[in-house]
């Protein structure tokens, strides 16, 4: 809609990231609703004048006293940390970012992560370092088989991206789905199967109370010797004690780590001395301010007319 033909707005919009780039949201967000006052959640601000939050990881108490709050907007995909808290007041709207851009940033990082496992890059790396040049003849993609768990926006998106380079993809996801080039699978009774022909594992769930360590010690035995583990959903979905060991032992023969039950993971942590093993600081995706804040101002409009928001999250079933 034309800015001039926005109806007013009433309320502020509260902002609160340690990641994110505060001025970044607020042009984006004033660019589409110029009438809209964004604050940031560490200035001096009345609770009570806060009707829509733009947040990640806002710290414990933060929207208490927010009586008039009518919409959350969590700054990315995974709403575990917003979902269940207690200073919440009852029944506002949740909803999540769901944008293309992210899931296509997402699926870059996962399409890179698992073809350095089915290119045996670490194989070469490892020989680089020793000096060796280790000829070892490249795989045909389609004898790699790659199991996506989680075909959600960012999962399913990140499956057509292995497909389209030629990797057999199996996907997982708890209803059952259709998607083109992938055998999909769904629900409990079908996870030991997909594990078990999973050269690459990729963990795209969202964390909720089915998931939280579903990737225990004997589920990651399931996974035939040697295979890879991607992990860039939450650390928590699998058991990094457990994982930490199969690493150790060879069961699994590598891991790309984006997530861990800890962040930071601590120093020290045996995960960071391990040549198989490679760490990024959670940022896999980002939620970008320019093709994201459209969604946000229409949500924000919506709410402002008393429609409902788009791309609400089912808090009982945690995302
Ligand atoms: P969605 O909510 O769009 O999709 C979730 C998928 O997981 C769906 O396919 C869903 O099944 C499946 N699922 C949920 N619960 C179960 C279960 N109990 N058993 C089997 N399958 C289940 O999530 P997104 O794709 O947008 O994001 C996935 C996660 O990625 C986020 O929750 C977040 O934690 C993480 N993330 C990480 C980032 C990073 O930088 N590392 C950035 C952004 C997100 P169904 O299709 O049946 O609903």
């Amino acid at each position: 809609m034309h800015a001039a033909l926005l109806p007013p707005i009433s309320g502020a919009m509260v902002f609160y990231s340690q990641f994110d780039d505060y001025t970044a949201w607020r042009d984006a967000m004033q660019a589409r609703l110029p009438d809209l006052r964004v604050v940031h959640g560490d200035e001096a601000h009345d609770p009570a004048d806060i009707h829509y939050a733009l947040v990640w990881k806002a710290p414990p108490g933060f929207f208490d006293r927010m009586k008039n709050l009518r919409l959350i907007v969590n700054l990315g995909a995974g709403v575990d940390s917003l979902v269940g808290r207690e200073d919440l007041p009852a029944d506002v709207p949740i909803t999540r970012i769901t944008d293309p851009n992210m899931a296509r940033m997402m699926a870059g990082y996962v399409l890179f992560a698992a073809l350095r496992y089915a290119r045996d890059i670490p194989y070469f790396e490892a020989a680089q370092r020793r000096g060796e040049w280790a000829y070892r003849h490249p795989r045909s993609p389609e004898t790699v088989r790659v199991a996506v768990l989680g075909l959600g926006e960012l999962g399913a998106c990140a499956a057509r991206e292995l497909s389209r380079q030629g990797l057999t993809v199996l996907g997982w996801s708890r209803s059952p789905r259709r998607i083109e080039g992938i055998e999909c699978h769904a629900g409990m009774a079908s996870l030991d199967t997909v594990l078990s022909r999973a050269d690459i594992l990729v963990v795209m769930l969202p964390l909720t109370p089915e998931t939280h360590g579903l990737l225990d010690r004997e589920r990651l035995l399931r996974l035939p010797r040697g295979a890879a583990l991607i992990n860039v959903a939450r650390g928590a979905l699998v058991d990094q004690a457990a994982l930490t060991d199969l690493l150790r032992s060879g069961h699994l023969g590598g891991a790309t780590l984006d997530v861990f039950e800890r962040e930071p993971l601590p120093p020290g942590d045996p995960l960071w001395a391990m040549e198989n093993v490679l760490i990024t600081p959670h940022l896999a995706s980002v939620a970008i301010p320019a093709s994201a804040a459209e969604q946000i101002a229409d949500n924000v409009l919506r709410v402002s007319q008393g429609l409902p928001p788009v791309n609400r999250v089912d808090a009982a079933r945690g995302y």
